[in-house]
């Protein structure tokens, strides 16, 4: 009774490892010449960098951030957050309500006048509930700071127009501190703000893949890798997997990989499926990796909202997580630069993003372009989901589909739901409670 997990990322890995221990016969088909999925990193001269944008191992699910500390033990950093909020020149706390008082004082003016006036105008009923995302951070935030930050850094990193976004996911991902946080952040009151994050762990030597491949060891020869799935049929009961070269037969599957690339691979889809999978949408990553000469500032990661600023908006400094990931003397920082399919960044040649991103930390001032001694350049196609308003509407056809063909959903983009890695571990957990080996 073989199992096939399509997809060796973090969540088909995790799948197979528990399932493995519960004794199911199975194999993990995985595309890439390598595991891991957006949990990779690569090392080259000295320089450790994740793949799939910066990681760091965090969650409020105390049994999840257990399990993935446990695999780590023995290799583990475990580190303070010192996050920012890079706003006309200076470095505002992070999340931004609670660094009001490293505004500009006209700002933080605005930012806390207005919040007062939304709070009151909701209290007495004033404004209507909210219908899009544009609407929930004006009515939760008022029009402050919902204009300074959350809207321009929103927009920088779905690149996708607010006012066309759902509301429905919110709750638990966008902080959304108590009114006395805000007040006194305003007033220059030290807060803290999301702190189920505000210490994270990170592997001391091999990026956060080393948490893939700890999670991995024990199922490694069951791994298929440059298995690039191109049809699944099913036969007599049998579900037979194709790559276009070979075929894998399996009694049951489990789905990991994209949900595109599920839905394409099926025979006889109904229209109305393909459609509602077509119209889900997701933005794409590139990362600009930066090593230097010298030392950064000492901040954990640093959103940039500001679009004079050029294409990115999250810069990280990986080596201030561990000293291992960059050579004595170095430091490593990793600019994140989201992207619609068809933006002109999916243009641009790897030379043109180093000069983008180098161009912008001279401007901050972070570095200056001779320290430069190390570049590169990753991409992912799916980064992000985004949750446009029909986004439920086109989740639900798609999910009924797959749960009638009997091909079980686990994971990122698989679920196509905003998972992080906890999130993935989660649904990993749940599901293997109810599967039978
Ligand atoms: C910029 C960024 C920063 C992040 N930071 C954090 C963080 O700090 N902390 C955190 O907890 N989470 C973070 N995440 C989220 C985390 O990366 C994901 O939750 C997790 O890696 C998803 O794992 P997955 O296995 O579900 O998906 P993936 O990693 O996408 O794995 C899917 C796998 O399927 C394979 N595949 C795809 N198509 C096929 C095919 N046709 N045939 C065979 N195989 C195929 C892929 O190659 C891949 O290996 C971040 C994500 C991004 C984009």
């Amino acid at each position: 009774m073989k199992t096939a997990i399509l997809g060796g990322g973090l969540s088909g890995l995790t799948l197979a490892r528990l399932l493995h221990e519960k004794g199911t016969d199975l194999v993990v088909l995985e595309a890439e010449p390598e595991y891991g999925g957006l949990c990779r990193s690569r090392t080259d001269k000295g320089f450790t960098f994740d793949i799939g944008g910066s990681h760091i191992i965090f969650s409020r699910d105390t049994e999840v951030l257990g399990f993935m500390r446990q695999m780590i033990q023995g290799n583990e950093q475990q580190n303070t957050r010192n996050t920012k909020i890079f706003y006309k020149g200076r470095y505002v706390k992070y999340p931004f309500e609670n660094g009001l008082s490293d505004l500009p004082a006209e700002d933080r003016f605005f930012c806390i006048s207005e919040f007062v006036k939304t709070l009151v105008a909701v209290e007495k009923g004033e404004v209507p509930a909210p219908q899009t995302f544009r609407d929930w951070i004006y009515y939760t935030f008022g029009k402050g700071i919902a204009e300074c930050y959350m809207v321009p850094y929103n927009e920088k990193i779905w690149k996708y127009p607010v006012d066309r976004m759902s509301l429905h996911w919110v709750d638990g991902r966008i902080p959304r501190p108590p009114v006395e946080d805000v007040i006194k952040s305003a007033i220059g009151i030290s807060t803290e703000g999301y702190t189920h994050q505000s210490v994270f762990s990170y592997p001391l030597d091999g990026g956060i893949e080393a948490l893939v491949k700890a999670i991995a060891r024990p199922v490694e020869p069951y791994i298929k890798t440059n298995f690039r799935i191109r049809s699944i049929t099913k036969q007599g009961g049998r579900w037979l997997i194709s790559d276009g070269v070979e075929t894998i037969e399996a009694a049951r599957i489990i789905s990991t990989i994209p949900v595109q690339h599920l839905i394409a691979a099926l025979d006889d889809v109904p229209e109305k499926v393909r459609k509602a999978c077509n119209a889900l949408t997701y933005n794409s990553l590139v990362c600009v990796n930066i090593g230097i000469h010298g030392s950064v500032p000492d901040y954990s990661w640093l959103y940039i909202p500001d679009p004079t600023l050029g294409k990115t908006n999250r810069v990280s400094f990986p080596s201030q997580y561990s000293r291992h990931v960059a050579p004595s003397g170095c430091s490593a920082i990793l600019a994140e630069i989201t992207f619609q399919p068809g933006d002109p960044v999916a243009r641009m040649s790897d030379e043109d993003l180093v000069a983008e991103v180098t161009g912008m930390l001279a401007e901050m001032g972070l570095i200056v372009p001779e320290q430069v001694v190390f570049s590169s350049v990753e991409h992912q196609p799916f980064a992000y989901v985004v949750y446009d308003k029909q986004y439920q509407e086109n989740i639900a056809i798609v999910r009924d589909y797959c749960r009638k063909l009997g091909i079980p959903l686990v994971g990122r983009f698989s679920q196509f739901e905003y998972l992080n890695m906890d999130g993935c571990i989660r649904s990993v957990l749940d599901f293997v409670k109810t599967y039978p080996a």
